[in-house]
């Protein structure tokens, strides 16, 4: 920073001029924050010269891939009145309303899933199979956190981390039963591996599931207060599912950790019998998400809920695997689920950009000062320290972007 005399000096001068050039009764108007058209609204196409580069080009280097299917995904959310569409000129900007309530953001989130599942957004997203579909999901999921993370991640929660457990942990008996109806909305799953105690360490979980040769059975428990899962997603308010990470026990011996399905709700919402549900709470973000805690009270789900593509246990209590190593057998476990923590980043990276849009817009509508006398007000994007703040953070994003899309393409 120049801290010099003359530096402090130059910006006090053009403290002064800016207050001395009110003219007459404008402070007096500032102050009483009354309307002036003074403060009305430029946008940058109406003063800046248009790019010397194609954007769309430039857009579609960005996105990447399924840019069609994107700009239907961004229609479907403009038709309708749940997205709060307003329309400024020839454009229509959606936005969530974050003043709402915790509760409200929470339906609103809800009902906006429910008008994508009817326009067919999700069509697929299970059941078809090949890299193009896959793609194509990860744009569609994108288009939805650039209007609001909230809703991405309750969408990410059922479809990838529900819905993704079912199909790339379980096996046809799983695909056949749950993954059309997750696919429709018509169950809502969620996903428990997290405990109060355990998160990064998974390993360390203490949920229990014992094998009851009997009956055929899994006997789910939640044994301490650290075991109570954390931070579940969908768990508070709407999920009816859950997959169920626990330490698997048969005949006194613990096999390691596996994941079973579990219904927690019934379709009208109400929590089954030896199920506790807890609500987060209020969070700084994401409110749209009901995450919740949730105990198991010696629930009982037949063998088939373990989800059992890595390893599975026969009716007589048998545990069977095709890899030996308990190591190896937990990351091959665990890596199906590495798309969901793509997806995490990717959507970071979009609602950087979403962030920079408006930080970069705003600095090229926004005037302040002038550096000669009389002459007109700079725009914020032409003080260097400005641009030192967001150009470099502009080229990290746009290289991000490339990253974002080649860490899809190889998972
Ligand atoms: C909004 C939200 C939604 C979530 N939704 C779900 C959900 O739907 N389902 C679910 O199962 N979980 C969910 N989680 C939990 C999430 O997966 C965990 O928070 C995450 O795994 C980290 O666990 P932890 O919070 O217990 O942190 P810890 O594991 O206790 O980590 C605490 C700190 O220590 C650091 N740390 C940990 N281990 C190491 C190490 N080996 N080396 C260096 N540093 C380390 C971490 O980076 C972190 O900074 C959610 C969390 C949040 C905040």
């Amino acid at each position: 920073m120049d801290a010099s005399p003359t530096a402090a000096a130059r910006r006090a001068a053009a403290i002064a001029r800016h207050l001395a050039g009110l003219p007459p009764g404008a402070a007096a108007a500032v102050a009483g924050l009354h309307f002036s058209p003074c403060l009305s609204y430029a946008p940058p196409e109406s003063s800046e010269a248009p790019p010397a580069f194609a954007p769309m080009e430039l857009r579609a280097l960005l996105d990447g891939h399924h840019l069609r299917e994107r700009d239907w995904a961004y229609g479907a959310m403009e038709e309708s009145p749940l997205f709060c569409p307003r329309r400024a000129g020839d454009k229509v900007f959606v936005s969530p309303d974050y003043n709402e309530g915790k509760e409200g953001q929470r339906e609103a989130t809800m009902r906006r899933i429910g008008y994508l599942a009817r326009r067919g957004v999700f069509r697929g997203w299970l059941t078809e199979p090949g890299p193009d579909a896959e793609l194509r999901k990860l744009a569609l999921l994108e288009c939805l956190g650039v209007y609001d993370h909230s809703l991405a991640i309750k969408v990410g929660v059922h479809f990838f981390l529900w819905g993704g457990a079912v199909k790339f942990l379980g096996t046809k008996r799983h695909h056949d039963k749950w993954l059309l109806d997750t696919e429709n909305y018509i169950i809502k799953g969620c996903f428990a591996m997290t405990e109060l105690g355990h998160g990064s360490n998974v390993r360390g979980i203490e949920t229990v599931a014992t094998y009851d040769s009997k009956t055929g059975e899994f006997v789910i428990n939640t044994p301490c207060e650290s075991a109570q899962k954390y931070w579940i997603g969908g768990a508070a308010n709407h999920a009816t599912h859950t997959i169920v990470f626990a330490q698997l026990h048969i005949n006194g011996r613990n096999e390691g950790v596996h994941a079973f399905i579990a219904q927690i709700r019934d379709q009208d919402e109400n929590v089954l019998p030896n199920i506790h549900i807890a609500d987060c709470g209020h969070k700084i973000g994401l409110n749209g998400v009901d995450n919740g805690r949730i105990w198991f009270n010696n629930i009982r789900v037949p063998r088939e809920n373990l989800l059992n593509l890595v390893a599975d246990v026969l009716p007589d209590g048998k545990y069977v695997s095709m890899i030996d190593n308990p190591d190896q057998r937990f990351a091959a476990f665990l890596s199906p689920l590495t798309l969901g923590r793509v997806n995490i980043a990717v959507n970071a990276v979009y609602i950087s950009k979403v962030g920079l849009a408006i930080a970069v817009r705003y600095a090229l509508s926004r005037r302040a000062f002038s550096i000669t006398p009389d002459g007109p007000e700079m725009l914020l994007l032409d003080y260097p320290s400005h641009q030192r703040r967001l150009l470099p953070l502009l080229a990290k994003v746009c290289m991000m972007s490339s990253a974002s899309n080649f860490m899809k393409i190889c998972m």
